[in-house]
């Protein structure tokens, strides 16, 4: 944790190392609650209101009442990065199911927390000698919606866990999660992209993709640069047939990717990559006036 890191707590703004919540909060006990993770650029909360959209339609999805409307939200992010020293950032706003007894029953649990921690996110490091991401396709296979709807972001991020210590182990960077038809669905934290014979492709959310921000962005910026854009299953052998591949993310932010099971891609970064690298840099500067 950065030393500047600061947490609003139910109304309350604290040093981070002396923010908590009780024990028997279900967020803890259970991963019962939802969150966003959302990017500070020059002190502005980039894309704040499609994030609190998505933490809306999430709470809803697991009936759980957020004590505050968007625009108590809006003020909470405004008041954090005020007392945040840094000029660019990250936030992760987490709404919990609050305390409650030991059993999962949420019943009992009468009030929510509302925390936001802003502080720095690094996703993935990568090695300055090394041009992008090395992936590996995960063992471990991405829920499927009837057993959790992947579009719910909750706190419950086990099996992406399960899939990025596969990935230590591999020495890999990132693992790929497929479906449970053993389709591509996407990243631990992060959409993916291939680019083939010019088309930019990605799985439609339907396959098991968290309905990304970052993603949404991107789409818009390849069709706007006349790229032709679809949103298509997509299997492993496909990831091999790239001519590039990357990740997006509000933490990944875009990173490209060299290789996919040891398979190295024939350009990293690619040509499509650069392009709408620069285009999501545009982007930012527009809507927070530039990046530090
Ligand atoms: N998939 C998952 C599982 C994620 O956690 C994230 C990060 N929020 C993403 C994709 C990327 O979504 P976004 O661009 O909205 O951050």
């Amino acid at each position: 944790m950065n030393t500047h890191s600061i947490t609003w707590l139910n109304g309350q703004l604290l040093p981070t190392s002396q923010a908590t919540v009780p024990v028997n909060d279900h967020g803890l006990l259970y991963g019962d609650g939802v969150f966003e993770g959302i990017r500070i650029y020059r002190r502005r909360a980039f894309r704040l209101q499609k994030h609190l959209q998505r933490l809306a339609l999430s709470a809803r999805a697991i009936a759980l009442e957020i004590p505050l409307s968007s625009d108590e939200l809006t003020a909470v992010i405004e008041q954090l990065i005020d007392a945040f020293p840094d000029d660019d950032g990250y936030i992760r706003l987490m709404v919990t199911r609050g305390e409650g007894p030991l059993g999962l029953n949420p019943k009992s649990c009468t009030q929510a927390n509302i925390i936001a921690i802003a502080d720095q996110l690094t996703m993935i490091a990568i090695d300055e000698l090394q041009a992008g991401a090395r992936l590996m396709v995960s063992s471990v296979r991405r829920l499927s919606a009837d057993g959790l709807d992947p579009r719910i972001k909750s706190l419950n991020y086990l099996n992406h866990i399960l899939a990025k210590i596969e990935a230590n182990h591999a020495g890999a960077d990132e693992a790929i999660l497929l479906n449970a038809q053993g389709r591509v669905a996407e990243g631990t934290a992060d959409n993916i992209f291939i680019v083939r014979n010019g088309r930019l492709l990605t799985p439609p959310c339907s396959e098991g993709a968290l309905e990304g921000i970052t993603r949404e962005l991107v789409l818009q910026l390849g069709q706007a640069d006349g790229i032709e854009t679809s949103e298509q299953p997509l299997g492993v052998y496909d990831l091999y047939a790239a001519d590039e591949c990357f990740l997006t993310g509000t933490g990944a932010e875009l990173i490209a990717v060299a290789s996919i099971d040891c398979r190295s891609l024939p350009s990293c970064p690619g040509p499509v990559f650069q392009r709408l690298q620069q285009a999501f840099r545009r982007t930012i500067d527009q809507e927070c006036g530039g990046i530090a």
